[in-house]
C-alpha cells in the first residue's frame, strides 16, 4: 500500500524532510527524480529523453550499481544532472538496525560525494531519521508515479503524475528494470506535457533544497 500524492499532514509530520520545492521564480518548475540506477540498460535512454527537452533531473543511485557501472554514473554527471544517495544495498530502514544502516548510507555518500539522501521505500525509523537529518538533506517526494507497480498500466502512471504534480513538485520515477516498461512509455509524455504548460525541469541541488524543509507550512499553491 502506498500513496500517490503525499498528504500534507504527513509532510508536516516530518518538516525537516524535503517534500517539494518552494517556487520563487516565475517559470513553474518540476523536479523529476529517478531512483535505483544507474543501469546501462535504461539510464542512457533516460538521459537522451531529458536532453531532448533540455531537462535536468536528480538520480538517487544505489551504491552497488554505481560500483558496477561507473561509466553510466559518469555519463549522468557529464550531462549535468545531480546524483543522490539511495544507500549502498537498497536497504529497508524499517528492517535494518541503525548501525549497519548508517554504515550503508555513509558508504554510498562517500562514493557519490553527496549530502542528498533518499531512503529506499521512503522508510526510516524515527531514530534513523533523527540521526540522518543532521548529516544529510533527506529528499522524499510530493508525487509517486507508481511506475514500479506491475498492477499499473503506463496510462495509470501517467495520470498519477499529471493529475497530481504542479509547480515545485518532486516526482518519483524509477531507473530500474522493474519500472522500465512504464518509464519508457510515460517519460516522453511527461516531458512533453509539462513543457507545453511552460514548465522547466531542474535538478535538486543542495542550493535548491536549502530552505525548502518545512515549505508546506507556507501554504504553497498546488496543481
Ligand atoms: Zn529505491
Amino acid at each position: 500500500m502506498y500513496l500517490i500524492k503525499t498528504p500534507r499532514v504527513i509532510q508536516k509530520l516530518f518538516p525537516n524532510f524535503h517534500w517539494r520545492v518552494g517556487q520563487r521564480q516565475e517559470q513553474p518548475t518540476l523536479y523529476l527524480t529517478f531512483d535505483d540506477g544507474p543501469i546501462p540498460h535504461l539510464t542512457p535512454w533516460i538521459l537522451e529523453q531529458l536532453e531532448q527537452y533540455r531537462a535536468k533531473a536528480t538520480f538517487f543511485c544505489v551504491g552497488n550499481n554505481v560500483r558496477r557501472y561507473p561509466d553510466v554514473l559518469q555519463q549522468t554527471l557529464d550531462a549535468g544532472h545531480v546524483v543522490g544517495n539511495h544507500t549502498t544495498h537498497h536497504l529497508d530502514g524499517w528492517k535494518t538496525d541503525n548501525v549497519p544502516y548508517f554504515h550503508d548510507v555513509r558508504h554510498c555518500a562517500v562514493q557519490l560525494k553527496t549530502t542528498l539522501f533518499r531512503p529506499p521505500y521512503g522508510r526510516l525509523k524515527p531514530s534513523q531519521a533523527q540521526f540522518l537529518q543532521r548529516h544529510y538533506q533527506i529528499v522524499m517526494w510530493d508525487v509517486l508515479s507508481g511506475d514500479f507497480d506491475p498492477e499499473l498500466t503506463p496510462e495509470d502512471c501517467y495520470d498519477n503524475v499529471v493529475d497530481n504534480a504542479g509547480p515545485g513538485s518532486i516526482v518519483v520515477l524509477h531507473d530500474s528494470l522493474k519500472a522500465e516498461e512504464n518509464v519508457r512509455e510515460i517519460l516522453p509524455r511527461i516531458l512533453e506535457h509539462y513543457t507545453s504548460l511552460g514548465y522547466a525541469f531542474a535538478s535538486l541541488t543542495p542550493e535548491v533544497l536549502a530552505g525548502t524543509a518545512g515549505v508546506t507550512k507556507t501554504r504553497l499553491k498546488t496543481a
